[in-house]
């Protein structure tokens, strides 16, 4: 059998620099200026016996990657997780416009830093950057014209819940024609967790978020490939295996976004409708029994695994207890050869526009 070479697309390499200030709450800025405290009150946890400790040294890993230096720090420490030749979609994140106070370096400065890193010696072939923006940011649709014409950036990440709809006028008018023309993907955060604007409500963020919000951008730009990150995100998965889904109410099935993305991909509505299974499946138990049976028997299971992304949103991933190694391997193990080879490989070749059609 060929070797495989894994694509990851999703991961993240942005630093304390691009987190604003006083993200996600005034009060935290002590213990983000003095990260002995967080580990300072963890041990106090412990030993106290408390269950929170254990959440916290995990909280302490992650801000330790936040803080480890630049990119290139952190991408050296998620590489050293999968074989050589794998490469990466590197996704950033447009924190300044969102009510937080200010960034150490914008979103510009965060764009070059990544395009120093995919061109670096040390590096090179092995990350695939991408563009991200809010679109509200004057001169949003510029930015992303120079770093896809000048820097060669491979795609667009978009976080609607920041605060703005997949339907914003810029996005529509000049951003979306633009990734139409130069075919390139789109890669949206779907997931009810994560980073909200100051004054955006948990409602109007679902409502940014929600895979129904792309039918319009999907109705306009039918060739554009979208990928919903996260399969519908952890809490999702959750009141799918606890709650399930009550069969006499109608609208259950798209409350669900784990179900309404698998439902969208397999209607055969949305052709070029993707997700990935970034963080998700890091609460690898819970959930691998699902993914498998959701990839495997029947037409159902075919088309949805024709359009199924691996990804792992490190360094997020660092507050769960496995590795990225861990659960590569333990996915791999689970989903067998050919199935771990059209997701982690042949699917994110199709995707970023490396080969055409439907391999
Ligand atoms: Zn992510």
């Amino acid at each position: 059998m060929a070797a495989l070479r894994i694509t990851n697309t999703h991961i993240h390499t942005f630093t304390a620099a691009h987190v604003p200030r006083y993200y996600p709450h005034p009060a935290l800025y002590v213990f983000k200026r003095v990260p002995g405290l967080v580990r300072g009150l963890a041990w106090l946890l412990r030993v106290a016996g408390h269950p929170a400790a254990e959440t916290l040294e995990r909280l302490l890993q992650f801000q330790k990657e936040a803080y480890r230096g630049g990119q290139a720090e952190i991408f050296a420490s998620v590489r050293r997780q999968y074989p050589p030749d794998t490469r990466f979609v590197v996704l950033p994140m447009d924190m300044a416009p969102i009510g937080h106070g200010p960034v150490e370096a914008d979103i510009e400065a965060q764009h070059d830093e990544l395009s120093r890193l995919a061109r670096s010696d040390a590096f090179r072939g092995s990350v695939i950057p991408f563009a991200s923006i809010h679109p509200d940011r004057p001169g949003a649709a510029a930015e992303v014209r120079r770093v896809v014409e000048r820097l060669h950036f491979r795609g667009l990440k978009l976080y609607p819940r920041l605060g703005f709809p997949p339907d914003h006028p810029v996005l529509m008018n000049e951003i979306y024609p633009f990734l139409v023309e130069h075919d390139l993907p789109v890669m949206s955060h779907c997931s009810r967790g994560g980073v909200r604007g100051r004054d955006v409500s948990v409602h109007a963020a679902d409502r940014f978020t929600e895979p129904a919000a792309f039918i319009p951008v999907m109705r306009k730009f039918p060739d554009l490939r979208i990928c919903l990150a996260h399969l519908g995100g952890v809490e999702d998965w959750r009141r799918y295996a606890e709650d399930g889904i009550d069969p006499d109410d109608p609208a259950a099935r798209a409350a669900n976004w784990q179900v309404a993305i698998r439902d969208m991909i397999t209607s055969g509505d949305w052709p070029n409708l993707w997700t990935d299974i970034s963080y998700t499946l890091f609460r690898f138990e819970e959930n691998i029994a699902f993914l498998r049976l959701f990839l495997s028997g029947g037409a159902r299971a075919e088309a949805l695994s024709r359009r199924v992304l691996f990804g792992s949103d490190f360094y997020m991933t660092r507050q769960e207890a496995l590795s990225e190694r861990a659960v590569c391997f333990r996915l791999r193990n689970a989903l067998g050869e050919e199935t771990f080879r059209r997701i982690a490989e042949t699917n994110p070749e199709i995707w970023l526009g490396e080969r055409g059609g439907d391999a």
